[in-house]
């Protein structure tokens, strides 16, 4: 595929003057030129439904990978390598002839030139379809991050695994009891699918895999505190549904908390609201999302979330030829609500997105979208789930059987899916974890550092008291 549509740009990239009337597309080398900004699940399935000789196809992505979300808490939990969920979309697209994959990161969208403009190039299009996702969102402290980080891509994941995996290695040869403890607590931030399953993993974690890997700490004992601000975890699942994994969930020693508000996390701990601090040194922030700052770029209204509000046919007002769908589009027509920020909601705006270019080039309606609710699952643990499929609601084993066949069949690539399996059969036969590994991200190295920066008790006589046998303080 040629790329002589593309341009470097000047130091301030030069745009062409605005054009009025943006219905026609504009031919490049005959065909018209899709831009999708995105491989993610909403991004891959249009570029997948582009398949064809009608458009040519440019997709961006600052990653070189697609990336499945939902497994994500098991690489941070030491469950799958980052290999196992994760695909390049070069090799996804290698057979798909119309399609070029670009790896940039883009800054803004000029809708009136029909550019995109990334870090290194200018994109003209006459199609875009926007399928950046969202981030999690700190409330107005981002300051936060440092000490809770959230999940969303593979170096989030191998970051928390890392704080998680040290916490159990400073827990061993802590002197004082208050640092074990702090040491074998572990605060995950909302109690939303992603809270949940977290807890679960490290629950499962330190209940079975570890119990018999250390000499001074007893993994059994860590405790695993899920802090949700609203008044039931689980909020986007019936009643009856969330209670049920609330059992679940304390059924293998999680504690709960349900309508309490963090108000400040350090690195110490977490504090809550009434004033009390709960001394913990692995936080995993898993409460709120805000869209990619991309939307913004484009000058259409955005929601609270910073979600693009999109017209029934998912463009924007007044840019028929701009589409926006995904975590960052906020469509409320069918239901006066956004759609949730789930998997299928993507997948299923990517492929209609897709098809109503086409629709429009064949000469045409677009068509309005149409979510088809299928429901949603989450897992808590081994042999305990909870699943809400419209027309049945159920919870544990038969719930956990549903989620792990569901999962396996949207992970993407046989590879994946063979040694995803592969792992989860060993898993659950031997309880044991394999990539348990201690790997160097930057605030890995810094979590490894013994005591943690700030918390060096003073160097007197009393404190060098041997806790622990065979320790003693530097
Ligand atoms: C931990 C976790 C667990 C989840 N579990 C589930 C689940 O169990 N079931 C479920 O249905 N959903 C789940 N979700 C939600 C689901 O993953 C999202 O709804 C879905 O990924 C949204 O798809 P998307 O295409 O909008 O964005 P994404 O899939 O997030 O893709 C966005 C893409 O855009 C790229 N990008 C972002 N900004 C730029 C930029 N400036 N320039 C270039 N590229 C950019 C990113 O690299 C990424 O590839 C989970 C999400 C997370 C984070």
């Amino acid at each position: 595929m040629s790329t002589d549509t593309i341009e470097k740009p000047a130091a301030a990239p030069q745009l062409t003057p605005a054009r009025s009337n943006p219905v026609t597309p504009r031919r490049t080398q005959g065909r018209p030129r899709v831009v999708v900004i995105g491989g993610g699940f909403g991004g891959m399935e249009a570029v997948k439904a582009l398949k064809g000789d009608e458009v040519e196809v440019t997709l961006v992505d600052r990653s070189n990978h697609h990336l499945f979300q939902p497994l994500l808490y098991q690489v941070a939990t030491a469950g799958l390598v980052p290999a196992d969920i994760a695909r390049p979309l070069r090799e996804i697209f290698r057979h798909q002839e119309n399609v070029e994959v670009i790896l940039s990161e883009v800054q803004r969208v000029d809708v009136e030139a029909r550019k995109v403009i990334t870090e290194d190039l200018v994109l003209p299009y006459d199609y875009l379809i926007l399928a950046t996702g969202s981030r999690h969102s700190y409330f107005g402290h981002d300051e936060w991050e440092k000490f809770a980080p959230g999940l969303k891509n593979l170096a989030d994941a191998v970051d928390i695994r890392t704080r998680m995996l040290v916490a159990f290695e400073v827990a061993e040869k802590a002197i004082e009891q208050s640092e074990r403890d702090a040491a074998l607590t572990f605060v995950i931030v909302g109690g939303g699918p992603t809270g949940v399953e977290m807890a679960g993993a490290i629950s499962e974690i330190a209940r079975h895999t570890m119990t018999r890997d250390f000499r001074h700490i007893d993994s059994k004992s860590a405790k695993i505190i899920v802090i949700e601000g609203a008044p039931h975890i689980l909020g986007s699942y019936p009643a009856d549904l969330a209670a049920n994994g609330k059992r679940q969930l304390e059924s293998i020693g999680v504690e709960v908390h349900e309508g309490l508000q963090v108000t400040n996390v350090t690195a110490e701990g977490v504090e809550v609201k009434g004033g009390q601090f709960i001394p913990a040194r692995t936080v995993v922030w898993a409460a709120g999302n805000a869209a990619s700052p991309l939307g913004k770029t484009l000058g259409a209204p955005v929601d609270k979330a910073g979600r693009v509000v999109v017209n029934e046919d998912l463009t924007i007002p007044g840019h028929p030829e701009v589409q926006v769908i995904g975590d960052l589009a906020c469509f409320t027509h069918q239901t006066g609500k956004p759609l949730p920020g789930v998997s299928p909601t993507a997948m299923q705006e990517g492929r209609h997105a897709a098809r109503n270019i086409l629709e429009t080039l064949s000469g045409g309606q677009p068509m309005n979208f149409h979510y088809w609710d299928k429901g949603t699952m989450a897992t808590i643990g081994r042999n305990k789930a909870v699943a809400d499929l419209n027309f049945v609601r159920f919870g544990g084993f038969f719930a956990w059987i549903a989620w792990a066949g569901i999962h396996l069949f949207y992970l993407v690539g046989y590879r994946n899916r063979l040694a995803v399996m592969g792992e989860w059969i060993w898993n659950y036969v031997t309880f044991y974890k394999g990539s348990r590994l201690i790997t160097g991200t930057s605030d890995g190295q810094d979590a490894l550092r013994y005591p943690a920066p700030g918390s060096q008790p003073e160097c007197s006589p009393d404190n060098a008291v041997h806790t622990v046998p065979g320790h003693s303080k530097p």
